[in-house]
């Protein structure tokens, strides 16, 4: 079984704290490799690589430092299915769904490539008599990005190709759960050359991000994860003097309205639920029938649930796969029970389902639920799964209401045919990453990923403007120069 080693300072390393823990395929239940859990040495040390080399990486210029970033877009591009079955094996989603997340953080990089534009400062001439004034725009030192499990390769170029362009080191923590696919894209880095010190990666879980947000020499956070550890991140890092961005969890609703589109929108809503296994946090959650769309929608939706092809992800015909962990599969199937018991109707019921060849894998199937009590784990928390709570509302503005009552506001979508409703919408509804007849609102890369409420922590969002800005500080500059530069002052 492999062992995976951290990479510091251009060097493949044990971690010094001795500890590991076994990566298990979520799809057949095979344990695929072991990941070291660092400790505060082994992160004091990284931190102390990536201080060293910020004295010189910062000094390349911008152009020449996206050269790197043209050089990274290759390697993944040239090895896309390399990378996609080892995220596949390690996340239980599709094989499509891993190409998905590659071509996702190639565009990162493609938008980082513009760093030395967007980069650029601001300049004012003659603010008085023979005086400038300007602001530029400088790299703050070392980042960190601590990543979740659901996006093993997308979700760290969020965040450090941007650090890099701008001038920053960095240091990627991988979620424990998914460490493969991120450890072999830096392994095919290695050709790049990058100096020594300016990319590392640590692996570990709490105790190692505990020592990022305390460590001295970082001074940048980038988190992405669930809320209560987005919360910890946010409380933490902050009070270590640090800038953080914590990207939290979401329980994202999606409102159709009577006169939505028949034909596309059950199909969309069923992808947006069931995509992942309902492990994306701009997954629809809640759907809500808004008056006559009750029944107009809820057969066709229930009939393109039961249609998604779930098994391993590996199999080409996967349009589902598996969950993270026995843990999450058995607190799940808690959740839909707990809700039964409590009255909610099961219209589809996906436990206790059998994927043949893959009986240890953590599989459940798509399952719909509906007058799910309001007091019950269903209704209130995150589930991150392959579940969709069905309600119905008289209204339009019943169906917002019950959106911004919700703790969330990651995510949130209406399916209509009607601009004056979609606006409406639009315009009330508190979340960040809004979607109009569009059921995962995901931001391209150059838009910034926003999140409101108990979804996000912190100003500066990830991607694009929003990234060079928290990436970079702003520096004032007041200059005199007289024609006659020799006259004294
Ligand atoms: P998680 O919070 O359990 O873990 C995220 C990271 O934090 C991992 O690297 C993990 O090692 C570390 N961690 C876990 N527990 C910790 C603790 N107690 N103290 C310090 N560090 C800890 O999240 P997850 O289960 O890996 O990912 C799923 C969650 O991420 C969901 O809630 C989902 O909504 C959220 N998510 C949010 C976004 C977004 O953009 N808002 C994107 C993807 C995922």
């Amino acid at each position: 079984m492999t062992r995976l080693k951290n990479y510091i300072k251009g060097i493949w390393l044990d971690a010094k704290s001795g500890q590991y823990l076994d990566v298990e395929n979520p799809g057949t239940g095979d344990i695929v490799s072991s990941v070291p859990l660092s400790g505060k040495d082994d992160v004091r040390i990284a931190a102390e690589k990536a201080a060293a080399a910020f004295g010189t990486w910062k000094e390349v210029p911008a152009e020449k430092r996206i050269q790197y970033l043209f050089g990274m877009k290759a390697i993944l591009e040239k090895n896309a299915d390399e990378i996609a079955a080892i995220c596949t094996k390690e996340s239980g989603k599709t094989l499509a769904e891993s190409k998905g997340e590659i071509v996702r953080a190639v565009e990162n990089l493609e938008v980082a490539c513009g760093i030395p534009t967007m980069m650029q400062g601001e300049f004012s001439e003659d603010i008085s008599s023979g005086i400038d004034e300007f602001v530029i725009r400088q790299p703050i030192g070392v980042g960190a990005c601590i990543a979740p499990f659901n996006f093993p390769v997308m979700i760290p170029f969020w965040f450090f190709p941007y650090a890099l362009a701008c001038g920053n080191t960095y240091i990627v923590k991988p979620s424990e759960k998914v460490p493969g696919a991120m450890t072999r894209i830096f392994e095919l880095f290695e050709e790049l050359k990058l100096p020594p010190g300016v990319l590392n990666l640590i692996h570990g879980a709490k105790e190692t991000v505990d020592a990022i947000l305390t460590d001295p020499n970082i001074k940048a956070v980038s988190f992405v994860g669930s809320t209560k550890v987005a919360r910890h991140v946010y409380s933490k890092g902050t009070e270590s003097g640090k800038r953080v961005q914590a990207q939290g969890g979401a329980k994202n609703p999606l409102v159709v309205m009577e006169d939505a589109d028949t034909e596309t929108t059950p199909k969309i809503i069923a992808d947006s639920v069931y995509g992942c296994a309902g492990q994306r946090c701009l997954a629809a959650s809640t759907v809500i029938l808004v008056g006559g769309a009750r029944e107009k929608f809820k057969d066709k939706i229930i009939a393109a649930a039961k249609s998604k092809a779930t098994c391993y992800g590996l199999d080409e015909k996967s349009e589902m796969g598996a969950l993270i962990t026995k843990e999450s599969k058995s607190r799940i199937e808690k959740i839909i029970e707990e809700a039964r018991s409590k009255g909610a109707t099961i219209l589809l019921d996906g436990r206790n389902k059998r994927v043949n060849g893959f009986e240890k894998g953590n599989y459940i199937f798509p399952t719909i639920i509906e007058n799910i009590p309001e007091d019950s784990d269903a209704a209130t928390t995150e589930i991150f799964g392959p579940v969709m709570n069905l309600k119905y509302s008289d209204t339009l503005d019943d169906a917002i209401k019950f959106v911004n009552d919700g703790p969330f506001g990651n995510a949130a979508c209406i399916f209509t045919a009607s601009g004056p409703a979609a606006r409406k919408f639009r315009h009330e509804v508190a979340a960040g990453n809004i979607g109009v007849n569009i059921g995962v609102p995901a931001p391209m890369a150059f838009f910034p990923f926003s999140g409101w409420k108990d979804s996000f922590f912190g100003d500066l969002h990830g991607q694009a403007k929003h990234a060079v800005e928290f990436f970079t500080q702003t520096k004032v500059v007041i200059e005199r120069w007289h024609e006659d530069w020799t006259r004294k002052f």
